[in-house]
């Protein structure tokens, strides 16, 4: 197996886990031809722009990107380049599965769920703006199509019949946001019938975080809006033990990116603590999708290693970042999980 990757270490920890990820993958025997690439703040004075002309060749070229997170301006300054790419590529589809690993303590497990998230629409759209010069008044608008909809509850009817899981739950607040999440709700409820072999669910998403929080082993996969499903998310990866540990896939029908569901960390950025799981399940994720994809089962397999390495890491217990109760340093257990291999 022999693929060309556009890698683009991003801000913060970015570079930090990017680095252990592309060591596992080494050690996993995988041949990527690593095409690095800028984006993000640290785009910005070496290239003018937080997506520079060349990485979106790139990205376009090898239409697969393995990508660190990029920081972005927080109520001001330039618009998030993670939207951006997500965009331009038009990677509808957000899958961020989260699920327990033994040797990291949490509330609860046997958590094993799936959020899947449109990622093109909704309130993430860009229509938004100051009424007047004084900012007394500003207004966002949700733009939530028919079309959008039926792909990306499609998808995740179609990825709980692939993955051989049992139930779609579709979150929504169609009881207050009548016209947008009502038809987004309403395609679900069409499409669910198409779809006898699945349970097919919904529920408000206000009842949905509490549901979560109290018990989540009664979700198998969600699918949900762009906003919603960006919290719930974050939601479901607390409940596994941190943001270190979730990884995430942007898929759409040309090319797709994957990176970890954190940011760029600023909180320890620069201190070697930073855990790399989540971008390593990243590049895991991004191997088993090669596989399916180029039906590559050498791709495949060796995502599963990868996993299965990393469970074997954290239930050992002897190299866990402080994010999950250790003291080892980004290095170590990256270093670690290749070694398994
Ligand atoms: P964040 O995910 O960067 O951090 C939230 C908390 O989780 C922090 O306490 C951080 O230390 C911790 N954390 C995150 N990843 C970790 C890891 N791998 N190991 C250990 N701890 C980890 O979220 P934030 O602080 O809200 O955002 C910071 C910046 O990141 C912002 O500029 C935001 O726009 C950007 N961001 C980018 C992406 C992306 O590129 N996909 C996603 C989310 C946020």
């Amino acid at each position: 197996m022999s693929i060309r990757v556009t890698l683009i270490p991003g801000d913060g920890i970015g570079p930090e886990v990017v680095n252990a990820a592309v060591e596992v993958i080494e050690a996993a025997g995988c041949k990527v031809e690593w095409e690095r690439a800028a984006a993000g703040a640290s785009a910005v004075p070496t290239h003018g722009t937080p997506i520079p002309a060349e990485t979106l060749q790139s990205i376009r070229r090898n239409k697969l990107a393995l990508k660190g997170p990029l920081a972005t301006p927080i109520g001001e300054g330039y618009r998030s380049a993670n939207v951006a790419l997500r965009k331009e590529f038009d990677l509808y589809a957000n899958v961020r599965p989260a699920r327990s690993f033994a040797g990291v303590e949490t509330r609860y497990s046997g958590v094993d769920l799936v959020v899947i998230r449109e990622n093109t629409q909704g309130l993430y759209s860009g229509v938004e703006h100051y009424i007047d010069d004084e900012r007394t008044a500003a207004e966002s608008i949700s733009i939530i199509t028919r079309k959008g909809s039926e792909r990306i509850i499609e998808y995740a009817f179609n990825y709980v019949k692939q993955n051989k899981r049992r139930r779609l739950t579709l979150v929504h607040k169609a009881n207050i946001l009548k016209c947008t999440s009502g038809l987004f709700l309403e395609t679900g409820r069409g499409l669910a019938a198409k779809h006898p072999d699945v349970e097919f669910k919904e529920m408000i998403v206000d009842n949905c975080a509490m549901q979560l929080v109290k018990n989540p082993n009664q979700f198998d996969v969600l699918v949900t809006t762009n906003l919603f499903g960006d919290i719930l998310s974050d939601l479901t990866s607390g409940l596994i033990g941190g943001l270190g540990l979730t990884a995430g896939a942007n898929i759409g029908k040309q090319a797709a990116i994957f990176e970890a569901v954190h940011g760029t960390a600023p909180d320890i950025a620069g201190k070697g603590v930073a855990n790399p799981t989540a971008m390593i399940l990243s590049a895991a994720l991004m191997l088993r999708w090669l596989g399916d994809r180029h039906k590559d089962p050498s791709a495949a397999a060796a995502g599963d290693r990868i996993e299965a390495a990393v469970a074997e890491v954290l239930a050992a217990g002897g190299t866990l970042t402080p994010d999950i109760g250790g003291r080892a340093s980004t290095a170590a257990l990256g270093d670690a999980v290749a070694s398994a291999l």
